[in-house]
């Protein structure tokens, strides 16, 4: 496989963008080597600079439940476009993406839009303490709420890949303000309560890890930690950015049966434009400017061609079978990899929650950060490359969840086994 185009736009890239990408975990430092530069892509395949052709796990992190340009989505973008790319003033889209959130997920009810999950959080963050009038919130070891301020401690992939357990630039007495527990350890959340529970604006949280490779929450550990913050008025923000219209129509919410306070979205919810959301309970949206007196504002919030995208995606995703079907193929696609894992006596131990899978290059279970970091990174890094040699484009990172979209079929499925049989002999 050539990638001459590739290394010579990296090249440019670097000299002009930092480490030549605009998101530092697409720079393939987790894996080594130089990333892939992309031309086109459709449905389940993207294709490179150099003509090289891939499917597609990663989904633009995903985003792409349907995958790359699915017609119904680049037709409502294109329409939305010929009438105007931005307003900055209200019009019906907006309300019926409102409308149809809060439908979608009961306990949503009132949701404002913004342009990424970054925001969707940060915000989230903000109305929580406005409302509570507290000022420390708790986040969990290896859970990633984008690049936010109060986020970046213990931030999971992104930045552990690059080994900045603490950003700089972020000052620490505001750090002080994010205490953190390890996941799926209610114990830890307990003791946290018991000493500052209430001085705790929020515990924020992704119900399935994503950004650790993906966790699995323990039997009730989602519902212990609802009711230990409704015991001590400690706001449940849940960040379904990944999860949300993912797991299920109305996201992790719906298959674990909580009902938090607050909940960011994006990725799913804007169809891969750039769209995020955060809402939640009436009393507590209501602090939100200009209804309430917590300032939140944005202009490209609520984009017309963004909020087209998000309604085509969601309207699409309303199908019947769409999460079934989704299922089937998520599952397929598991026990082939472990099946081919095992016949090459390669351990591995792969997590998956419907369509967000991690292939762990360890054979002790991983539930925790600590436990994730067990993972022989090195064999990932192998793997990774190999299975890109073979065209299937894994993220590039071990502690990253892989995406499994609509437009993988069986031939898809066949493409990705016969990748990873070759793959995993190589390691074995
Ligand atoms: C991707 C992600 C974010 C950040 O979203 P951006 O749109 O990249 O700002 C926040 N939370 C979770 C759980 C995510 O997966």
């Amino acid at each position: 496989m050539n990638h001459t185009q590739s290394k010579a736009l990296f090249t440019r890239a670097q000299e002009r963008i930092p480490g030549g990408v605009n998101s530092p975990v697409r720079a393939f430092r987790g894996v080594g080597g130089d990333p892939v530069f992309f031309r086109e892509a459709a449905g389940a395949w993207m294709t490179d600079v150099d003509g090289n052709r891939y499917v597609d796990l990663v989904g633009s992190w995903g985003p792409l439940i349907l995958g790359h340009a699915y017609p119904p989505i680049v037709e409502a973008i294109i329409d939305a476009a010929r009438r105007g790319t931005s307003y900055g003033a209200p019009h019906p889209g907006e309300v019926e993406l409102a409308e149809l959130i809060c439908a979608t997920v009961p306990s949503v009810e009132k949701v404002r839009l913004v342009s990424s999950g970054t925001e969707a959080t940060v915000a989230a963050i903000r109305v929580a303490r406005g409302f509570t009038g507290r000022d420390y919130i708790l986040k969990f070891e290896g859970c990633f709420h984008g690049a936010g301020d109060p986020f970046l401690v213990k931030a999971g992939s992104g930045v552990e890949t690059l080994g900045l357990p603490d950003s700089p630039g972020v000052p620490a007495a505001l750090a002080k303000l994010t205490l953190t527990a390890p996941f799926n350890d209610i114990g830890a959340v307990e003791r946290i309560f018991a000493e500052k529970g209430k001085e705790i604006a929020c515990a924020i949280i992704e119900p399935v890890v994503g950004n650790m490779g993906v966790l699995i929450p323990k039997l009730n550990y989602l519902q212990e930690l609802q009711a230990l913050c409704q015991r001590y008025g400690v706001l449940l923000v849940l960040d379904e950015v990944m999860t949300g219209f993912r797991l299920a129509r109305g996201g992790a919410q719906e298959l674990y049966g909580l009902k938090p306070d607050l909940s960011t979205f994006a990725k799913v919810v804007g169809g891969g434009m750039p769209l995020g959301a955060y809402g939640g309970r009436r009393d507590i949206m209501a602090k939100v400017a200009p209804e309430g007196p917590v300032y939140q504002s944005g202009t490209l919030s609520g984009n017309p061609v963004a909020v087209a995208a998000g309604l085509a995606c969601l309207k699409a995703l309303a199908a019947p079978g769409t999460y079934a079907r989704l299922e089937q193929i998520s599952r397929a696609l598991e026990e082939g990899l472990v099946a081919e894992a095992k016949a090459a006596g390669v351990p591995i131990t792969l997590n998956r929650v419907g369509s967000m899978l991690t292939v762990f290059f360890c054979d002790t279970p991983v539930y925790d950060y600590a436990s994730a970091k067990k993972a022989d990174t090195a064999r990932f890094s192998k793997f990774f490359h190999a299975m890109l040699h073979e065209g299937v484009y894994l993220p590039p990172s071990q502690f990253e969840a892989a995406f499994v979209s609509l437009a993988i079929g069986e031939p898809e499925v066949a493409h990705i086994l016969a990748a990873a049989r070759k793959a995993f002999r190589a390691l074995g």
